[in-house]
């Protein structure tokens, strides 16, 4: 008899992601104690990309992921790279003026380049497909929208985006609903998973010690290091990469404060009958609601559709709940065979902007990109690397953004987050 379908123990519903990764190999947990240069705690893109740059320049570097890697956001998520940071650049500019805002710009770029590069190199083949098209949902952000198009050109030097008005905005998404958007063509999406494996893979031959089924316990110091209890060893290290994002729980309680879990939810269609009715140029796409409705298709045809998320503890129907938003978008696929659902949890910040800490000398917490981490979450890993490397130090850009904590810390950020949250949602149906 098969054994029942791996289920994540930190994230709801099986992937469609976990079911067409050919291969996602398993590691071993963490058994005896261990000595390294750099301990990182975590094992999505931030965590597992840090530990491949680390381990390529010669580090003694291990990951301890509490369940497997790619459980947490970093291989369920809707794989879209965007471009710039969850901010627009102009609220960049408008909070830290314009030179701040375009280094805060190019180093997104950068984190762009980056993946493309890293893909490259280790041979990583994760169905990158170009093309981000942002929908506007009211007609009250077509100027807005159009706006953006122009100051990216004219300020940011970005010519890769542009405006389009509603008609042209149909024939690219096969939707009536939108009113306007924004065509990106210097950015993409990818299967998340399909990334997250070849990045383990990539560290674990550059001689990073990876260890999954290994919960980090409880941190401490001995002799000036770090010390780190799981169940069945310690590991004692120089530095300690704190990269568990929106599952760290209350392991440390200053980044617990600072980031907030949101759970996001995406269901999988079954390969569309009619695919070049939906996104004929393939590509991804996201609304302007307050709760982002995130979509695209895959590489075999099948509609992943992004959107419902949920503040309180229960998921609910997710399948039942992201039908009808896909019914909304798309009426002619009302009934269409949902064959997967599930959620994930997306780790946001008070400022909606990345949060890098150093809540104790050697500890260094990175983690709330507020659902805008794809491409971020690996170059921010890179960019630790570079600094422990003692080469440069560019995650000085985000952590010089000080991001404040949740108003009533790790204990009272729930409860006043879904009362704001749920009134946001609640805008978006009005
Ligand atoms: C449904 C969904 C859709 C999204 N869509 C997009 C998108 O389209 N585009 C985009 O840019 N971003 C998106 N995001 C966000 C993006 O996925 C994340 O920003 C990114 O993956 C964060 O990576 P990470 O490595 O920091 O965290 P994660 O991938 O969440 O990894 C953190 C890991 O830490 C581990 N951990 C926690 N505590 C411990 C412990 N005590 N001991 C050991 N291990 C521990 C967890 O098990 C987890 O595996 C989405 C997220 C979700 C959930």
């Amino acid at each position: 008899m098969d054994a029942a379908p791996y289920q994540s123990p930190i994230s709801p519903g099986r992937s469609w992601y976990e079911d067409s990764v050919p291969d996602r190999p398993r590691y071993p947990a963490l058994d005896g104690s261990l000595e390294a240069d750099v301990a990182v705690v975590g094992g999505g893109f931030t965590g597992l990309s840090a530990a491949l740059h680390l381990a390529e320049r010669g580090a003694r570097v291990c990951v301890l992921e509490a369940a497997r890697f790619g459980d947490g956001a970093s291989g369920r998520n809707g794989g879209q790279l965007g471009t710039g940071h969850r901010l627009w650049p102009e609220e960049l500019e408008a909070a830290f003026g314009l030179e701040r805002a375009r280094a805060l710009f190019a180093l997104a770029e950068d984190a762009k380049s980056h993946l493309m590069d890293l893909m490259a190199t280790h041979a990583i083949e994760a169905d990158y497909r170009p093309g981000q098209i942002s929908l506007a949902h009211r007609r009250r952000f077509h100027e807005p929208f159009r706006r953006h198009a122009d100051m990216m050109r004219e300020r940011f030097g970005y010519t890769s985006i542009r405006f389009l008005e509603a008609e042209d905005t149909f024939e690219r998404t096969g939707s009536r609903t939108y009113r306007a958007s924004l065509l990106d063509t210097g950015t993409g999406h990818i299967h998340p998973m399909k990334l997250l494996v070849g990045t383990a893979r990539a560290a674990a031959r550059a001689g990073a010690l990876l260890f999954e089924g290994t919960p980090a316990r409880r941190i401490g110091r001995r002799d000036g290091r770090v010390e780190i209890e799981t169940a069945r060893g310690t590991v004692r290290a120089d530095r300690l990469l704190l990269a568990t994002n929106a599952h760290g729980g209350r392991l440390e309680r200053r980044n617990a404060a600072h980031v907030m879990p949101i759970r996001s939810f995406i269901a999988a269609t079954a390969p569309l009958a009619e695919p070049h009715r939906v996104l004929p140029g393939d590509e991804a796409a996201d609304d302007s609601r307050f709760v982002v409705r995130y979509f695209r298709k895959s590489a075999d045809h099948r509609l992943l559709f992004g959107g419902r998320e949920a503040y309180g503890s229960s998921t609910g129907d997710i399948a039942g709940a992201i039908r009808r938003q896909i019914a909304d978008v798309y009426p002619h696929l009302a009934d269409v065979a949902i064959t997967h659902a599930w959620g994930g949890s997306v780790a946001v910040t008070t400022t909606r902007m990345p949060y890098v800490d150093t809540p104790e000398p050697g500890i260094t917490a990175i983690g709330g990109y507020s659902g805008h981490g794809v491409m971020l979450s690996h170059f921010s890993g890179r960019l630790y690397a570079e600094r422990v490397l003692g080469n440069r130090d560019r995650l000085a850009e985000l952590e010089s953004l000080r991001v404040p904590a949740f108003p009533g810390g790790d204990r009272l950020r729930a409860p006043l987050l879904f009362l704001a949250m749920t009134w946001f949602a609640l805008r978006d149906r009005l």
